[in-house]
């Protein structure tokens, strides 16, 4: 009973990584290059030599470590079809939108420890990028697409999975190829997306291209078809998250 239940935490775990490595560096970077020098100053005081890609990834690697089991819920939030996240019933553990607004304040106080800082740096770029993959605003019935068990490129997997790592390593980018192709000095797309930095405002938007994602066609043969007709929203969704987190840094080092 004991292995089973490891093994299935394991596979739990596995199924709620967001974005993969490569997706989490690409918003990492991304942010990285549309700070302000005032925000590149202060994060690199708190960071040390911690590029925003780097600690992009930190929050799935503390899932190996017990002290960190409360963060596991922060990952995601739900917000049923036709709901918005004000009216929505709330995990009292946590959830992608008010920890990423927790972060912004632990960021903003200065009698908070560096230590503190560090942390809540980490998780911030971490979330900003779980909250831009669609499946991470659940629509509470099938656990963010976890549920919807698909066969991708013929092996087992499931729609959470396909939207998190299947199509990006499909594709087999870098994540610095990925940022060279995706980034751009477009102020007037830049402004328009960092027009709102509410995480509230973001999950929205993700859960409008909610009929688009679960649109799948034969679950059994799913590989280069979804890619195609999702890749547009996956690079969008992944220079949105590094371009807002950006705003979002440099109105905390105004
Ligand atoms: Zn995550």
């Amino acid at each position: 009973m004991k292995l089973f239940i490891t093994l299935l935490s394991i596979i739990v775990s596995l199924n709620c990584f967001g974005w993969g490595q490569t997706g989490h560096r690409v918003v990492g970077q991304i942010a990285q290059n549309h700070l302000s020098s005032k925000a590149q100053k202060a994060i690199q005081e708190i960071m040390g030599r911690e590029s925003l890609a780097y600690a992009s990834t930190w929050m799935d690697e503390i899932k190996s470590d017990d002290h960190y089991d409360h963060t596991h819920v922060w990952h995601w939030v739900t917000i049923p079809d036709g709901g918005n996240y004000v009216e929505a019933d709330k995990n009292p553990d946590g959830d992608a939108v008010e920890a990423i607004n927790r972060m912004v304040e632990i960021l903003k106080d200065e009698s908070a420890e560096n230590e503190k800082k560090v942390e809540a740096l980490r998780f911030l770029v971490h979330l900003v990028g779980d909250i831009h993959q669609p499946l991470h605003v659940g629509n509470g019935t099938d656990k963010g697409g976890n549920d919807v068990k698909v066969k991708w490129f013929g092996s087992n997997s499931n729609l959470h999975r396909v939207w998190d790592s299947g199509m990006l390593d499909s594709r087999d980018w870098s994540y610095s190829e990925l940022v060279t192709q995706l980034d751009c000095s477009c102020e007037d797309s830049i402004l328009a997306y960092q027009s709102t930095l509410n995480p509230a405002d973001w999950a929205a938007e993700a859960m409008s291209y909610r009929s688009q994602v679960y649109e799948t066609g034969d679950v059994e043969r799913m590989g280069y078809q979804y890619t195609y007709q999702n890749w547009d929203l996956l690079e969008l969704q992944l220079f949105k998250a590094g371009i807002r987190l950006a705003g979002l840094l440099n109105s905390i080092y105004e």
